[in-house]
């Protein structure tokens, strides 16, 4: 049992089980013990990879739509850019460097980082020398008056959710408890009453991933929208339709493990619904929502002219990469992202 292990289970003797979103909570954010509290996950000798660590194109394409943006919203002399999640800063890096290309934009530009993970801080800010940055742990802690244009790359998923577990007659709560050997183990308890999925009758046995964390966040971000003007941009892992099914795993190594298993080691995160937050746009007031897939909005953003001016600078090994980087963030073949992953604009 690690230690991160042993504070979970005497907090679960002491105070009775815990539920999913609180034990993917402790698991992603122990201050210590943490999944990204202490470790770099990204790349190939990491537990993943994301499309800004696959090909500097996605993190330009993005460039390309904080300009549009930008200039959409009349240029306005200041603004405030916001990544939530940032990782390494590579996709920060690749918008920074397309943004620099139009005229005004880095003089108007504040830039916030919202993180948690101190390592990561560390690598953002290696990455993004020579740029003034500002971190903080949650968008709330931005309150300055000026438009805000947000984005995050597979934020949403990291943030925790809670299973809701459809009996006969109503829907429970799954919790984590421990069994007669001291190994964690799932268990149910009573909701509120009236706590069930907006929408969704659901039969027995259905789960429904229910996530009050990342609505909060999102409903953070619409109001920020609302009240200084701007636009947001979140990309991640997801369906279009609230729906229910099981969708939270574990990843180490590239592979799939056991979410109650050598907890603080593996990522843990949830398929993102994005109906869930175009609904909490909606109730904010934000007027201009637009979901896509990534393939979409990547193709939307220029990725064919954009791959085709790489290669022709590109010796036969980069354009090898090019076309494999493409395929792997625009294809719709299993394992490829451009149909797996969605895409939310938010304009306001
Ligand atoms: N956007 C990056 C990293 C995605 S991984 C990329 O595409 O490569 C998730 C990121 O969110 C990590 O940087 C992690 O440290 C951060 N994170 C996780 N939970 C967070 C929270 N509650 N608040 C702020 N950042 C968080």
């Amino acid at each position: 049992m690690n230690n991160l292990e042993k504070i979970i289970r005497d907090r679960i003797i002491q105070h009775g089980p815990i539920s999913v979103g609180e034990y993917m909570m402790m698991a992603l954010c122990h201050p210590k013990y943490g999944y990204y509290m202490s470790k770099d996950p990204f790349g190939k000798d990491g537990d993943f990879t994301t499309a800004p660590e696959i090909s500097q194109i996605f993190g330009e394409l993005v460039g390309v739509w904080v300009i549009n943006r930008w200039i959409e919203m009349g240029s306005p002399e200041k603004f405030i850019l916001v990544e939530c999640g940032p990782g390494r800063g590579t996709l920060m890096s690749d918008i920074l460097r397309v943004a620099s290309k139009a005229k005004g934009l880095m003089e108007a530009v504040d830039i916030r980082m919202v993180e948690t993970s101190p390592v990561l801080i560390e690598k953002q800010k290696e990455v993004l020398k020579g740029f003034n940055i500002k971190w903080c742990e949650n968008i709330s802690e931005i309150t300055n008056n000026v438009p805000v244009i947000v984005i995050g790359n597979e934020f949403f998923d990291a943030l925790p959710v809670e299973h809701l577990v459809k009996l006969k007659d109503r829907w429970v709560q799954k919790v984590i408890s421990i069994d007669k050997i001291g190994k964690f183990c799932y268990g149910l308890r009573e909701v509120m009453a009236g706590l069930k999925p907006e929408g969704i009758e659901g039969k027995e046995e259905d789960i429904y991933e229910f996530a009050p964390v990342r609505a909060a966040y999102m409903r953070n971000v619409c109001e920020l929208i609302k009240s200084n003007g701007g636009g947001a941009l979140f990309i991640d892992y997801g369906h279009f339709k609230s729906s229910v099914g099981d969708t939270l795993q574990a990843v180490k190594n590239h592979k799939y493990v056991d979410i109650l298993e050598d907890t603080g080691n593996a990522d843990i995160t949830s398929h993102v619904d994005f109906e869930m937050l175009a609904r909490v746009a909606k109730e904010v007031g934000v007027s201009d929502i637009k979901l896509s897939t990534q393939r979409n909005f990547l193709l939307k953003m220029g990725l064919k002219e954009r791959a085709a001016a790489l290669m022709k600078v590109a010796d036969e090994k980069q354009q090898n990469d090019i076309v494999c980087a493409v395929k792997r963030l625009s294809g719709t073949d299993n394992g490829e992202m451009g149909e797996l992953f969605k895409v939310i604009e938010v304009n306001g």
